[in-house]
């Protein structure tokens, strides 16, 4: 054979391979997109409660969701309350909202959950110690969820893929609600026509609302205004009401209402309290929702906080 038949043959191969390498991409491409606007068809949502890493930089467990490691590969969104400030370097003391209890830690904790999963995690900051540490500490909290894309929003509504998130609290524990309020979304029970008008206005999408409510013990079921105040978010166009602040298990913990799931109260998922046998507040609640199109559908799964001696209580699957 010739050598310019050669080099042309050689040519020829090389645009045809080129060409073919373009029509694989691209459908790879379609199918990424695909899958992408598809993917709040069908969901498997992970819910837990209250999560603090120790207070004052005290040892704890660097891997807290370690034992249920298994269950939180299998969620495809994972959502959460973080009951805590974070800063790294700590702040020091002058920061300290005047409160019988103060938290912080570094988000070292928090991170390993990253090593855990990709998928998308929604982080609740707003409760009764989003300003443990004023507001540098909410700055320093705000910017760790960002530079490590942890979902997460204060007064706005936020969203991820068709999933809008916001969330708000009902107290603060402090001696300066004022300032709570006009920093994080404070619910007034005797004026909420504000909130269900901020969720009227978002349309067609998967909204789940997180709310710090009631007391940390909770005798029997959560209380009539709360149930109510869950239902009528529902009625206004909430998904999925994802309710915490409980230390234990409430009665009736999870609701089903009108085609969405109310969560009253988990009980505390990762923490250094001491439990409380009356309200068996060593054991906490997963709930998992399944979302197939348009029905959700859950399951709770019992884990038990256990402390460990690295510091800290973590959840053990039963
Ligand atoms: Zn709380």
């Amino acid at each position: 054979m010739k050598k310019e038949t050669i080099l042309k043959l050689i040519i020829i191969s090389c645009i045809i391979l080129f060409f073919l390498r373009i029509i694989i991409l691209k459908i790879n491409n379609n199918n990424n997109n695909n899958s992408n606007s598809n993917s709040n068809s069908n969901m498997k949502i992970i819910f837990v409660g209250d999560c603090m890493f120790g207070r004052n930089g005290n040892p704890f467990s660097k891997t807290p969701f370690i034992n249920v490691e298994s269950l939180f590969k299998e969620a495809s969104h994972i959502f959460l309350n973080l009951e805590t400030t974070i800063s790294n370097p700590l702040l020091n003391d002058n920061y300290k909202e005047d409160k019988v209890f103060n938290y912080q830690s570094t988000g070292e904790h928090l991170l390993s959950l990253k090593d855990i999963t990709k998928k998308p995690i929604f982080t609740a900051i707003v409760n009764n110690h989003t300003l443990d540490y004023g507001l540098k500490g909410l700055e320093n909290t705000k910017k760790f969820l960002r530079n490590h894309k942890f979902i997460h929003t204060v007064k706005q509504k936020v969203e991820h893929n068709n999933v809008v998130f916001l969330n708000a609290t009902d107290h603060c524990g402090c001696n300066d609600p004022k300032f709570w309020g006009e920093n994080v979304i404070m619910i007034d029970y005797n004026n909420l026509e504000p909130i269900y008008q901020k969720i009227k206005n978002i349309s067609d999408k998967f909204i789940v609302f997180s709310i710090h409510w009631g007391p940390n013990w909770v005798k029997g079921e959560m209380d009539q205004k709360i149930k109510n105040f869950g239902r009528k978010l529902i009625e206004n166009g909430v998904n999925i009401v994802f309710g915490h602040s409980s230390h234990h298990i409430v009665d009736n913990p999870i609701e089903e209402y009108k085609g969405g799931i109310i969560i009253y109260g988990l009980g505390d998922f990762i923490n250094d309290y001491v439990i409380k046998p009356q309200f068996k507040s060593g054991k906490a609640l997963i709930c998992v929702i399944n979302k197939k199109g348009k029905k959700l559908s859950y399951e709770t799964i019992e884990v038990k906080r256990n402390f460990v001696k690295e510091g800290g209580s973590i959840p053990f699957l039963q």
